[in-house]
């Protein structure tokens, strides 16, 4: 038997044992996750700090500080998302009891990603655990440090039959690939997503796919530009570019291009000063493939900020391309790095075209104070979430589903919709014995009289 078939079957049988069922257990083990995140926080740090280069000071701000407002969330209220939800009834139920019952679908298979290796592999986990699942945990082998220490410290915190940590890379995830789950919920690119879909497929498993995509920005003229830009310069250049909703490409008007150069050069100086080479709160690549692959984009565009680069230290400086054209090499795929192209438009009616012209995106940006001009876009576009005036805090917001539709993904978590896609929501009704007289409509022979009522 395989290392990964082993983690699966320790899984199915913890979970067999039905100790993850009371809510107490479920809350034992989230209260451990967050010992774990606040005892184990500077070996977290310092794996990041390996990985992306990530700051000590940043790393609470980006990756475990959601983790923990997101636990917090899940044991003040598991007891309500737990409990049977009544629902309304129909005249024939009037008197039964209808409700939903949410149960633990059983061993939930995660597949983490590694540009927020903690926040993407241990967020699905806190949905799993809360609704009293076991899962088998799989961070992303790229983000080889951060994978260690999950592989080591978590099964001293957690139940390690009901929630195995299992590392490797493409074959070992293959292998898990193969093996049967209840749920699928996999954080990465699209092209693997559609290989994770297909071999749920054979299992018939649900998935989840958290992807990625083109996230586009539209910045109106009338905006205050040194705002808007500052909000971009930040959701942009955070992790090096590499955050699945970060803005991927702006459109704007011809008229107000120079201007968005100039300010967001301004603050990207303001927060990583003149050589971000040098400043702790900038990242890098993640290695040397994904350096390559970006820098390969910038080729057929014109550089109006940054473009300075240092392959030993997989260091790319914030950048920004002017007057990108749709057809350049930055336009072909997710860029997942610090490169910001800036397209001109028209105006709004031309950039939502542009926009419905290309796959659904994760995530779409549009500054503007025009409320109307805001809800328009809302209204004539599709993405897996909109933000207007900033970037990325839809993420912190618990109440909202997060995930894509489309190319961008399937399914939604954090706070109670984590809860709820990794329950099975299961319709019950309960009728009394009594009261036989109000069914005899139904029952043949189907005469006019029994329907003459
Ligand atoms: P990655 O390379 O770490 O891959 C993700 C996981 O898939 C890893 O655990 C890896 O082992 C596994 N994997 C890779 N190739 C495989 C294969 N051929 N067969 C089976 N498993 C395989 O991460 P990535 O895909 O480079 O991550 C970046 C992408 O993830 C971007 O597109 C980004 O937008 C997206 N992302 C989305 C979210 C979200 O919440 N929607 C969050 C983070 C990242």
């Amino acid at each position: 038997m395989s290392r990964e078939q082993q983690a699966v079957e320790t899984a199915k049988k913890a979970f067999l044992t039905g100790r993850s069922k009371p809510l107490e257990y479920r809350i034992a083990q989230l209260k451990s996750l967050q010992r774990f995140i606040v005892e184990r926080q500077k070996d977290i740090n310092a794996a990041l700090k390996k990985d992306l280069n990530k700051s000590e000071l940043g790393t609470p701000l980006y990756e475990t500080l959601g983790l923990e407002g997101e636990i917090l969330l899940a044991v003040n209220k598991l007891a309500e998302w737990a409990a049977p939800r009544p629902v309304e009834k129909n005249l024939l139920t009037l008197s039964d009891q209808v409700f939903i019952q949410p149960e633990p679908l059983g061993v939930v298979l995660i597949i983490g990603a590694w540009n927020y290796p903690w926040a993407v592999t241990i967020q699905p986990l806190i949905g799993a655990i809360a609704a009293g699942n076991a899962a088998v945990v799989k961070p992303s082998e790229v983000s080889a440090h951060t994978s260690k220490v999950m592989e080591e410290l978590l099964p001293l915190y957690l139940d390690k039959e009901m929630y195995p940590v299992v590392t490797g890379g493409v074959p070992e995830t293959q292998e898990l690939l193969r093996q049967r789950f209840d749920h699928i919920f996999y954080t990465g690119n699209s092209t693997v997503g559609k290989l994770v879909m297909e071999a749920a497929s054979r299992h018939l498993t649900p998935v989840t796919l958290e992807l990625g995509g083109k996230s586009p920005c539209y910045i109106d003229k009338d905006c205050d530009l040194s705002i808007a830009c500052r909000r971009i310069t930040w959701g942009k250049f955070t992790n090096c570019g590499q955050t699945c909703i970060a803005p991927d490409y702006i459109l704007c008007e011809p008229s107000i291009q120079d201007r968005v150069i100039e300010e967001i050069r301004k603050s990207i100086k303001e927060f990583y000063t003149e050589d971000p080479k040098t400043c702790e709160d900038y990242s890098r690549i993640i290695n040397q493939r994904h350096f390559k692959r970006v820098m390969a984009m910038m080729a057929d565009s014109t550089t109006a900020v940054g473009g300075d680069h240092d392959e030993s230290q997989c260091y790319i400086a914030p950048t920004v391309l002017r007057d990108v054209k749709p057809d350049a090499k930055v336009m072909q795929e997710e860029i997942f790095g610090p490169l910001l192209p800036i397209l001109t438009v028209s105006g709004v009616d031309e950039a939502i075209r542009f926009i419905n012209d290309r796959e659904k995106p994760l995530a779409l940006y549009v500054f503007s104070p025009d409320n109307k001009l805001i809800k328009r876009v809302i209204a004539e576009t599709s993405s897996g979430g909109v933000l207007a005036n900033d970037c990325l805090v839809h993420y912190s917001v618990s109440a909202l589903p997060f995930g894509g539709v489309g190319n961008s993904g399937m399914g939604c978590y954090h706070g109670k919709h984590s809860f709820d896609q990794l329950s099975h929501l299961r319709g019950c009704l309960i009728k009394s014995l009594g009261m036989e007289g109000v069914n005899n409509m139904r029952y043949p022979p189907h005469t006019a009289k029994k329907l003459d009522w």
